[in-house]
């Protein structure tokens, strides 16, 4: 029989605590900077003491232990600041998806039961629109670049003078691992958000495991001391890939670029040496193309592609400027790294266009992590680069489920593994590879859009027969929504697509999606392909617009 380690009495019981990671820089380096766009410049040292500020401001607003913090922010240092401040304090930081409609957002607020929200004064008209039937909020504390900012008086508080006016010590309290330290929601296909949510346990552990990885695997640049980071991720999506957390750990120089404006981005590679980045395609082509990249060197540096796939000639044009770029996999609901396209050691003297293949796969398992592809029976398949199937996970890392879902809970974890809702294969070499995608939602521009809420929403018009509401592949966006319909027979011939296209507008004004889920198309077409129980097929629908 197995025998639990004894401990005596005066053991220090050590919780994975994100307090334990956040102490450990002051020490290599206390000099090292973090720098906010052109406008801030901190020391590890003045981070430090501005996290045991703030603390202090949000016990002066009755945040401690339990209670809920909303965010709404570019990403910059006080984001970074409150990354760690709330979570240490034992309460739980949600960062606000600022990409849903102001009807999702209201929907998170009320659900996750923010206590106090932190806004950037850039999403005021967001704020103001949901700000009536915000239910559990009791203050609102403003984010602005400006100290003098004159908007401040019609808040509870302002960042800054919360940070200037409370005390530089703050004795962060020890508690379990397994409390909860952060919340997040992402888009789901019924259309109401689903929350996740991760422990300091957690946290720590996604920390270590990846920084170990990029910084042990010698095919690829090394995440050293040396490095110089800058999000391209958001900290509002899965703690901007759980980065921010990781590199604060290891004590590098931190670029935080705010709003994301490609010509500061590329100015800001140019001036701080920025060397490790990560980000979805749509911003890496962006950044590539601008003109601005001519005269930046961007051959020192690393670049992880993730959130949807790398694609061969993104990868190309990347390894052209001299840049160390993978793919990488995750999801909200996975804090979210579980894989990476690593090189192999044989691997590292291949040619460009033998590398690219490998480069583009979509990722083996990260330490700690084991994944696995299971056909509809939950019958495991061979890694045989041919077998497809649903892609499970299990890893320490992953949501326990969805916040306050016991039912949507359940299907994430059915049988013990973590179900993904994509579709892909394992080759021998253990590279996994995402062919499709069960769940019914489509990404654009690294965010969700719920095609069921689509064609609720399209179907709702008079002349709509049925609707089916696919993602077409879109060289900048990855996928745009395009909407599939049959019109009823008194509107055959009398209605165009274009009519139909408008009358997503009216949902975009009423704030109930974003604007940029409206889709790029409607089509109308004779009749929608059904599967053998009489669903719609969107699988025979996909494939009609693959081109
Ligand atoms: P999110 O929850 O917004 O982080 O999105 C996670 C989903 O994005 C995954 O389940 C995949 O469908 C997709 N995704 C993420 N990374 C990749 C990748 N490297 N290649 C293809 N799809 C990806």
């Amino acid at each position: 029989m197995s025998k639990e380690i004894k401990k005596t009495p005066s053991a220090y019981d050590y919780q994975l605590l994100i307090k334990h990671i956040f102490n450990a820089p002051i020490y290599y380096d206390p000099d090292q900077e973090i720098v906010y766009r052109n406008l801030k410049r901190l020391t590890y040292r003045e981070f430090k003491e501005r996290v045991h500020r703030i603390a202090h401001g949000l016990k002066s607003m009755g945040i401690g232990p339990g209670k809920t913090v909303g965010v709404m922010d570019w990403d910059t240092h006080r984001y970074l600041e409150l990354y760690f401040a709330v979570p240490m304090m034992g309460a739980i930081l949600h960062t606000i998806n600022v990409r849903l409609s102001a009807e999702q957002i209201l929907y998170t607020i009320n659900h996750a039961e923010d206590d106090i929200l932190f806004v950037n004064k850039d999403f005021l008209p967001l704020y103001e629109a949901v700000k009536d039937n915000l239910g559990t909020v009791k203050k609102v504390v403003l984010l602005t670049d400006d100290e003098n900012d004159k908007l401040a008086s019609k808040f509870d508080g302002e960042y800054e003078s919360l940070v200037k006016g409370s005390n530089n010590s703050y004795n962060f309290p020890d508690f379990d691992e397994n409390t909860r330290a952060t919340t997040f929601y992402t888009t789901g296909t019924t259309g109401s958000p689903k929350g996740v949510y991760f422990s300091h346990r957690q946290l720590v552990l996604h920390s270590i495991v990846i920084l170990a990885g990029g910084a042990a695997i010698a095919t690829h640049r090394r995440m050293g001391t040396d490095i110089v980071y800058m999000p391209l991720t958001p900290m509002f999506h899965v703690h901007a890939w759980g980065y921010p957390y990781f590199m604060t750990m290891l004590g590098v120089k931190q670029v935080y670029p705010g709003r994301y404006e490609v010509p500061l981005i590329l100015e800001l590679i140019k001036k701080e040496g920025v060397t490790l980045t990560h980000t979805v395609p749509t911003i890496a082509q962006m950044i590539l193309t601008a003109k601005e990249a001519e005269t930046v060197d961007l051959s020192k540096l690393r670049l992880t592609i993730g959130g949807a796939a790398l694609t061969e000639s993104l990868c190309k044009m990347s390894l052209d400027r001299g840049i160390d770029v993978t793919n990488g996999d995750g999801m909200s609901e996975t804090c979210p790294v579980i894989d990476a396209t690593y090189l192999k050691s044989y691997m590292s003297n291949w040619s460009k266009e033998k590398q690219i293949k490998i480069r583009c796969k979509t990722g083996q398992p990260m330490g700690l992590t084991y994944i696995e592809i299971i056909d509809l029976n939950g019958k495991f398949l061979p890694h045989d680069g041919v077998s497809e199937g649903e892609i499970v996970v299990r890893s320490p890392w992953l949501t326990q489920g969805y916040f306050k879902d016991p039912a949507r809970s359940e299907e994430l974890w059915k049988d013990g593994w973590l179900h993904t809702g994509d579709i892909g294969y394992i080759d021998p070499e253990g590279y996994v590879k995402i062919t499709e995608r069960l769940k019914d939602v489509i990404k654009t521009g690294g965010e969700w859009i719920s095609s069921l809420q689509l064609e609720d929403i399209i179907t709702q018009h008079e002349a709509v027969n049925e609707a089916a509401v696919i993602g077409i592949p879109d060289e900048k966006w990855d996928e745009r929504p395009l909407a599939v319909v049959t019109v009823k027979d008194n509107y055959k011939g009398k209605i165009s697509g274009k009519e139909l296209k408008e009358f997503f507008i009216r949902f975009v004004d009423q704030n109930v999606i974003p604007k940029w889920a409206v889709p790029d198309r409607v089509e109308i077409v004779d009749a929608i392909p059904k599967t053998s129980v009489g669903k719609i097929d969107k699988k025979v629908v996909r494939q009609w617009y693959k081109q």
